[in-house]
């Protein structure tokens, strides 16, 4: 197994992702997804190169936190070049862990091979740096941090925009999501200038309540989700589906089912009755958003057309399913998003890789709430077969879910439009 893996390292025709795809490929054919011997491969591994492969490809699977433990102690305490192959570990640590990464992290915190350690863990576990918040010189890390910061320092936010009226401050407050955030930007949701409003009842918007109602416009509750064989989880993904599915109306090209919620395994407190489930599909002609309607004749779909019966199967590799741990983030993660990291995720906050206000159903013109993104990147079956994230909605009283998208591309493009005018 070790030299099969190795053969594949040292196979320099293969990009980074296909090396990535067809270890995972090996190690999933394995009894246990090959936990047992991806673990092997990281306690002899020589270098960083195997290493990183392989605690990656454990950091797909969920559950086996000892063996995550196992590795990432090995990955550290051996030799501190193999850090960087920690990194995709560190959000499965438990709390002791986690005091052991920060500890070793402060014992030099020049140590750039601890950079990236420190930036995991300021992510999934921001309240555990806030003592020592003023020791960080680097912007990014004081970012991440923010969710649950102290009230004394949401109310030097607001002075400080008060005087200098400097968009940056709301951009800061957002993610907080404290009850006094959240407040603080209701308050100066009153006074920003015209050009700011948008923004700012978006930012209100992802700190959980709409602007326009104060209702929540989110799931409190927060799950985080790994891709599993269908028979692992009763949140299905990929696969047939038993009703038309939307389609391209330029192309034809049908979409995939993304993923349906079980919700009677799920506490969440919707009402409908029925299970909401995402579709996309990638045909060239961005649909911008998807919306269907859940019917007791099946699925309807609002300003889409739909397939007879025909499904995508291009974007989720096999009929599987995800599987969702509750995972208790309690203000959410900060930050622009990052995508490619197979991060799923169900309920909680938002992580936009840019804001935007949350669609409105087309039903009963309420905006919806925020149920689940979808991460692009590598799963022990193969990749996914987008980019970006995508993002879920959910109207309970209609039964109308959304699926929207965000990538890095568009953002290039528009940066291309505006050169264009220039
Ligand atoms: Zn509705």
């Amino acid at each position: 197994m070790v030299s099969k893996v190795t053969e594949i390292l040292k196979n320099l025709s293969l990009t980074v992702e296909e090396k990535a795809e067809k270890i995972a490929e090996i190690l999933s054919a394995l009894p246990d997804k090959g936990a047992e011997e991806t673990v092997r491969l990281i306690l002899n591994a020589d270098d960083y190169v195997v290493a990183t492969y392989a605690a990656n490809y454990l950091a797909l699977l969920p559950n086996l936190q000892q063996e995550k433990i196992q590795a990432i102690e090995h990955i550290l305490n051996n030799d501190k070049i193999l850090a960087i192959a920690a990194t995709n570990l560190v959000k499965a640590m438990p709390d002791d862990v986690v005091n052991q990464l920060i500890n070793k992290y402060f014992q030099n915190p020049e140590d750039s091979d601890f950079s990236n350690i420190i930036y995991e863990v300021a992510q999934w576990f921001p309240d555990k740096l806030h003592p020592f918040a003023a020791q960080f010189k680097d912007s990014i890390i004081e970012k991440v941090i923010l969710p649950g910061a102290a009230d004394n320092y949401v109310e030097d936010l607001v002075k400080k925009y008060r005087e200098e009226e400097d968009p940056q401050y709301l951009q800061t407050l957002v993610y907080i999501r404290t009850d006094k955030a959240l407040d603080a930007l209701i308050t100066l949701s009153k006074t920003v200038p015209e050009e700011d409003l948008e923004d700012i009842y978006a930012y209100i918007e992802s700190s959980g309540v709409f602007p326009e109602t104060r209702k929540a416009s989110l799931y409190w509750k927060n799950y985080r989700g790994y891709i599993v064989s269908r028979n692992e989880s009763p949140h299905q993904m990929g696969g047939s589906f038993p009703h038309p599915v939307p389609k391209c109306p330029v192309t034809d090209i049908p979409a995939n089912r993304i993923l349906t919620l079980d919700l009677s395994q799920l506490d969440l407190g919707l009402k409908s009755g029925y299970n909401p489930s995402f579709f996309w599909y990638e045909s060239g002609y961005s649909p911008g958003y998807i919306y269907v309607q859940f019917t007791e004749d099946g699925l309807k779909g609002l300003i889409t057309p739909m397939t007879d019966g025909e499904v995508g199967t291009d974007l989720i590799p096999g009929e599987l399913a995800l599987k969702l741990e509750e995972y208790p983030l309690k203000y959410g993660r900060a930050g622009e998003a990052i995508p490619g990291f197979s991060y799923h995720q169900v309920g909680g906050y938002p992580n936009w890789i840019r804001f935007e206000r949350f669609p409105s159903c087309p039903i009963c013109d309420e905006r919806m709430k925020f149920l689940v993104s979808i991460d692009s990147g590598m799963t022990p079956f193969g990749k996914l077969g987008f980019n970006g994230i995508l993002y879920g909605f959910w109207c309970d009283p209609c039964a109308v879910s959304c699926t929207s998208h965000q990538s890095y591309m568009a953002d290039f493009d528009s940066d291309e439009d505006e050169d264009d005018f220039e």
